[in-house]
């Protein structure tokens, strides 16, 4: 389940178990931490534009920020901010939910292929089950599956944008949300097109690059910082259990 849509996904759902009003900065700290993780993709990025390695490139994704160091570093940070102001109570809470956060993202990532959960003490990488999912069925099948991967954020824009607009009441909110539904039909024009020509002799890399272009460039910065600050209150506010009432 390498998907950022529904790493995003399961931190929602997750958040929505926590009903008492004085935990909401812990949903808010569940649904970041499912996706902080992928934010090491930047990297990687970063190093194919460098050297243009693909090797090199992917040998950082999925080890620091998706490891138990990660985890732990962002607990003891939220323990030390909440001891400075009594204001910044919340930010202890808000820590121990978002090192869970993580912790559900790297344990779907362990589903599916390898993750140095050990990084940066040791590269080795774990899987608890050897498969690569998105490598089953041959190159098109993982061109296609990169493509829906690329799409898949737009689940949380889309969940976001409907609860901002139909039930929570913050007005600066809703209009970043109606931004968030423009950027979904975009997104999902772009992906479509490249969906179809993973199943032309496109070469594999080409395809990545292609795809990563605009999700690097816009998913990236939206799904895993953005939103995420932009769209605080109304995730705070969101349960899939109060979705009809
Ligand atoms: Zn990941």
């Amino acid at each position: 389940m390498t998907m950022g849509g529904l790493h995003l996904l399961s931190g929602l759902i997750i958040a929505s178990f926590i009903r008492k009003d004085k935990y909401k900065k812990a949903k808010w700290g569940v649904v970041w931490g499912s996706i902080i993780p992928d934010i090491d993709i930047l990297a990687s990025i970063i190093i194919y534009l460098f050297t243009g390695d693909l090797n090199s490139a992917t040998f950082v994704h999925r080890s620091v920020t998706h490891g138990f160091f990660a985890m732990g570093l962002v607990v003891l940070i939220g323990f030390t901010i909440s001891r400075t102001r009594t204001d910044f109570r919340w930010a202890f809470l808000f820590s121990l939910a978002f090192a869970f956060g993580i912790l559900t993202h790297t344990f779907y990532d362990l589903l599916d292929w390898e993750v140095a959960i050990f990084a940066p003490f040791t590269y080795t990488r774990y899987s608890l089950t050897g498969f690569d999912y998105s490598m089953l069925f041959g190159e098109t099948s993982f061109k296609v599956w990169n493509a829906l991967d690329g799409m898949s954020d737009i689940i949380f824009y889309l969940t976001l944008w409907f609860w901002a607009t139909h039930k929570a009441n913050n007005s600066i909110e809703t209009n970043f949300a109606k931004k968030l539904l423009i950027i979904s039909f975009i997104s999902i024009a772009y992906f479509g097109v490249m969906i179809v020509l993973a199943f032309t002799d496109i070469s594999v890399e080409m395809h990545l690059i292609l795809v990563y272009a605009y999700w690097g460039l816009i998913h990236l910065p939206l799904s895993t910082v953005i939103v995420q600050i932009k769209m605080r209150e109304t995730i705070q506010d969101f349960s899939f259990l109060n979705i009809r009432g």
